[in-house]
């Protein structure tokens, strides 16, 4: 309902600073494009987590707050950090965990597993999203720690003689 109002008040707003007649645009495609934009935020037409009942999917959702995220995040993140991870606001998760300076196993940066996880929630949420054939690995973690070890292995380090 909100979105709806939401569409309908920037319709109203590009119709009355006749920004519809200036591209000869009619106003019923902007509202359809405008309710479209708005339904689709992350592309499949539908503003809510097909994983999680009656939750909008925002890009925090995917990353941290969906249930599929939290059984991911469950086996990667160090008992003393759990609380922390999945209570701060999004702002506040993004900077601290860019920020941080712990290392997990094998001396590998937090921040590279954060990130790495990152990406893969993302990814897997996309290819879920668009390709019905698609399947999450069984073991998500250890896919993930398997290309962290391969950045590991791909980064140039300082004594390598040029
Ligand atoms: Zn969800």
């Amino acid at each position: 309902m909100m979105l709806k109002i939401l569409g309908a008040a920037i319709c109203s707003i590009l119709v009355s600073n006749n920004i519809s007649s200036m591209f000869q645009i009619d106003k019923r495609a902007i509202k359809a494009a405008v309710a479209l934009r708005i339904c689709s935020r992350w592309g499949h037409g539908d503003p809510y987590c097909d994983h999680c009942v009656g939750i909008q999917e925002t890009m925090l959702h995917v990353m941290r707050d969906c249930s599929g995220a939290y059984d991911i995040w469950k086996h990667l993140v160090p008992l003393r950090g759990r609380l922390e991870l999945f209570t701060c606001y999004y702002h506040d998760w993004v900077v601290s965990n860019l920020k941080a300076t712990v290392t997990v196993a094998d001396s590998v940066e937090w921040k590279v597993v954060w990130a790495t996880t990152c990406d893969y929630l993302w990814r897997w949420r996309n290819t879920l999203t668009f390709d019905a054939n698609f399947v999450i690995p069984l073991h998500t973690h250890t896919e993930i720690m398997k290309y962290v070890g391969y950045y590991y292995k791909a980064k140039p380090t300082s004594d390598v003689a040029l």
